[in-house]
């Protein structure tokens, strides 16, 4: 179940409540090895592994962690749980998703048929080209230039792109363009809750060459073995700039529940780098 939120002071209100809950249960998840949960995918009963080899030092990263048998994650049950949430009921949703070689993206296609994955394959590549990698026909987009046409979605989901974009601000235009009139933006990325602003820790030049303002923070890319960079952590600031773009009722959504394998990433910095299971959600 989400608790939704439209801006920091609720957000922190929230944090305080569960504060102590969620500190002994992530303590006591993370030294587990396996626990049962429900898997809101496989609609019942499974066993989660605890720890998926992602570490903050020697603490298991339970965001990335806390894998289903079916194969998806913490995180990727949180988005499955958000898109499912969305498209409950309604019948021939065009969604989009912007990954294509995941299991996210095979859980969501064998319950929505119709989604469209996509993976970023490299710059110069034509939007909605299609490529093989690993095997698998994949089409390519880059989310700052979207080949969809204008008001052609009703959801489009991403999860963990986002601070990878230099130019995030082009990104939201463009996810607000091809999305129709009531179609839903749903996404992940990590979320900084102390911050105003974004923290831009690289930037592109206008000579094209790559400047670091702080020490580079890679994350795991399917398509890329060196890793994708982290131009920015976002905080609430990224709300104001989806509305900025022309969208509406911005939140972000808490789905935290221990049983379902929905906690936080479990940073042992709370103040800065905990993030407990949350989406952004707007509507066009
Ligand atoms: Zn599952």
């Amino acid at each position: 179940m989400f608790t939704w939120f439209n801006g920091k002071h609720d957000f922190l209100q929230y944090v305080t409540q569960i504060k102590s809950y969620q500190l002994e249960a992530e303590r006591y998840l993370s030294l587990q090895q396996e626990v049962p949960g429900y898997c809101g995918a496989c609609r019942r009963v499974r066993n989660f592994t605890v720890n998926s080899g992602v570490y903050f030092g020697t603490l298991p990263n339970l965001r990335e962690g806390l894998v289903c048998e079916c194969g998806l994650s913490n995180r990727n049950r949180l988005i499955y749980s958000a898109v499912a949430l969305e498209v409950e009921d309604h019948a021939d949703v065009q969604i989009a998703i912007l990954e294509r070689i995941s299991i996210l993206y095979k859980r969501l296609q064998e319950t929505f048929p119709e989604i469209i994955g996509s993976e970023y394959i490299g710059e110069r590549v034509q939007g909605g080209t299609v490529h093989t990698v690993s095997g698998i026909s994949v089409r390519h987009e880059s989310i700052t230039e979207l080949s969809f046409s204008k008001c052609s979605l009703d959801v489009i989901v991403h999860n963990d792109v986002l601070e990878h974009v230099f130019d995030y601000k082009k990104a939201l235009e463009e996810l607000y363009r091809v999305l129709r009139k009531g179609g839903t933006l749903i996404f992940t990325c990590p979320f900084f809750f102390r911050l105003e602003r974004e923290l831009q820790k690289a930037r592109i030049l206008a000579d094209g060459s790559l400047e670091l303002l702080m020490e580079p923070e890679y994350h795991g890319d399917p398509i890329n073995a060196q890793g994708a960079l982290t131009f920015y952590h976002y905080g609430w600031g990224l709300l104001d700039d989806l509305v900025r773009c022309g969208f509406r009722d911005v939140r972000v959504g808490v789905n935290y529940d221990v049983f379902a394998g929905l906690v936080s990433n479990n940073h042992p910095e709370y103040e800065y780098g905990n993030m407990l299971p949350l989406i952004i959600r707007a509507v066009k």
